[in-house]
């Protein structure tokens, strides 16, 4: 059951300085459900392949469908996680993550229930109507998984989501989004630094290599999950 299907994808930049070819042809099934980790060096092209199935950059060619809908502008049925949680300052946890809804053009009265639950379940109960700057990194980074997964998406993506934090709460972030991931069985594409990680989280790795997108190696996992 095939829900993100990727074919042919190129990417390339254009700039002052000419054109930056960022990803070569990249062919790639992910079924619903799954979860797949994306790893390899700086610059091979990683971000840019997310941002192209959340739909934020025009491919140069090729084609993604997700649920068989093209992707070729920002879509609605995906949540995506950033390095840095950017939260606005001057609104409440709880308004960030409503905030995500308004912008979608929904009505942010319809969520509040969703929130509050997503709240509960990532510990940030109490901390709701304070603003991000009072809340640790961590924290504030659960803020913007709960305002990623609060419209309730088929598809999470996540750009190195721990990369900022500490071992310590990066482990309590990875059993956290491990417990999401059994709860609710969203698709998700995790890209990640750390190869422990990978193998922790997903049921297939993505190796890419240093020749910008080209797909190296996909393991898959074989401890598969109840
Ligand atoms: P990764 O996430 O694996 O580090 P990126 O997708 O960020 O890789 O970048 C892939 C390549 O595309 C790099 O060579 C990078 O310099 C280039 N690139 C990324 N974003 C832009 C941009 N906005 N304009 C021009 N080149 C870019
Ligand atoms: P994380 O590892 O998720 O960043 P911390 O280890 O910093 O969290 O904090 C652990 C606990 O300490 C939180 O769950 C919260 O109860 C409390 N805490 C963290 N930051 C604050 C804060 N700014 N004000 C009050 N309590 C806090």
């Amino acid at each position: 059951d095939v829900h993100i299907r990727i074919r042919g994808l190129t990417k390339t930049y254009r700039s002052k300085t000419g054109a930056v070819p960022s990803l070569k042809p990249i062919d790639l099934d992910i079924a619903k459900g799954e979860f797949v980790a994306i790893v390899g060096p700086s610059g091979c092209g990683k971000s840019t392949l997310l941002k192209l199935v959340a739909g934020l950059l025009p491919a140069t060619s090729g084609s993604i469908r997700i649920g068989g809908v093209e992707v070729d502008k920002p879509i609605d049925d995906i949540g995506i996680v950033f390095q840095s949680p950017v939260l606005l300052p001057w609104r409440s946890v709880r308004d960030n993550i409503l905030l995500q809804v308004q912008m979608r053009g929904r009505d942010t009265a319809a969520y509040a229930k969703a929130a509050d639950t997503l709240i509960k379940t990532s510990g940030l109960e109490g901390f709701e109507n304070r603003y991000p700057w009072e809340l640790s990194g961590g924290m504030q980074q659960r803020a913007s998984i709960c305002r990623a997964l609060v419209h309730d998406p088929s598809v999470l993506l996540m750009d190195e989501p721990f990369g900022a934090l500490d071992a310590m709460t990066r482990e309590r972030m990875n059993a956290e989004l491990q417990r999401i991931w059994y709860e609710t069985r969203k698709t998700v594409l995790l890209i990640t630094h750390s190869i422990p990680e990978a193998v922790y989280l997903a049921d297939r790795v993505v190796v890419m290599s240093s020749r910008p997108g080209a797909i190296e190696a996909i393991y898959d996992i074989d401890l598969r999950r109840p």
